[in-house]
């Protein structure tokens, strides 16, 4: 056992899906945990079940057997909305489109999910700005997502997805609609603020050289998540 208590964990979790008359079997007795401060590339083929370990841990995915700790706490078994109110105060999202609301500007977005918890307008929009600075688009917080290229609407979506200061960021191929050089730059600002602000990170990628950059890289083998 580790002497710092994990942010995520997710302990013997089980997840099946059904297949005709069947069951797809995606984890099965598959085991993880994320340290403080750390950044952990998640390396799979495509179909493997990235995407369902990351719902999972989000707490967006019920597991079908065993349980998932977010900051200590037993998630797997609570209601809807102990869940999200959880995954609001504790967990940023970052997927591989940005999904920022086309009708709002990159500042907007970025302070939604603040006044959403409750904070003002003002408060909100400060942060948002010194956020989208921090990410080298603040000279963009005007523009909407439709008027920003692809690298800087992740740049604002990375700016969302640690808006609320989570513990956990989890992150769905976040560069992979991007040129290998812009997707270059996306991670160094991601990294950057990882580092910085002492989050934690499972972040699942196909490139290889960034999953290099971690600190760790797991992937799925038998149902479970292995040490790569
Ligand atoms: P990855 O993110 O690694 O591409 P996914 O987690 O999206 O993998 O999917 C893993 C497998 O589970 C795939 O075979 C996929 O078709 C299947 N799957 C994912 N979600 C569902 C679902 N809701 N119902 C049935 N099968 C699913």
């Amino acid at each position: 056992m580790s002497a710092v208590s994990p942010v995520l964990e997710l302990v013997d979790v089980g997840r099946h899906y059904k297949e005709g008359q069947g069951q797809l079997t995606i984890l099965e007795g598959a085991s993880f945990s994320l340290a403080p401060g750390e950044m952990v590339a998640l390396v799979a083929p495509s179909g493997a079940g990235k995407s369902t370990l990351l719902h999972l841990a989000g707490l967006l995915e019920m597991p079908d057997q065993g349980d998932v700790f977010v900051a200590g706490r037993s998630a797997g078994r609570l209601s809807d909305d102990e869940r999200t109110q959880i995954r609001r105060n504790e967990i940023g999202f970052v997927y591989q489109f940005h999904h920022l609301l086309p009708e709002f500007t990159a500042l907007e977005n970025v302070m939604m999910p603040q006044m959403v918890r409750g904070l003002t307008a003002a408060a909100a929009g400060e942060r948002a700005a010194q956020l989208l600075d921090y990410l080298k688009v603040g000279h963009r917080s005007t523009h909407r997502p439709s008027e920003l290229s692809g690298g800087e609407q992740q740049r604002v979506a990375i700016a969302r997805a640690v808006a609320n200061a989570p513990t956990v960021l989890l992150a769905d191929e976040p560069t992979g609609n991007l040129d290998p050089e812009t997707a270059g730059y996306v991670f160094d600002a991601l990294e950057a603020l990882v580092r910085q602000s002492g989050l934690s990170a499972l972040i699942a990628t196909h490139n290889h050289q960034l999953a290099a950059r971690m600190d760790r890289r797991v992937t799925l083998k038998g149902a479970k998540i292995v040490d790569l």
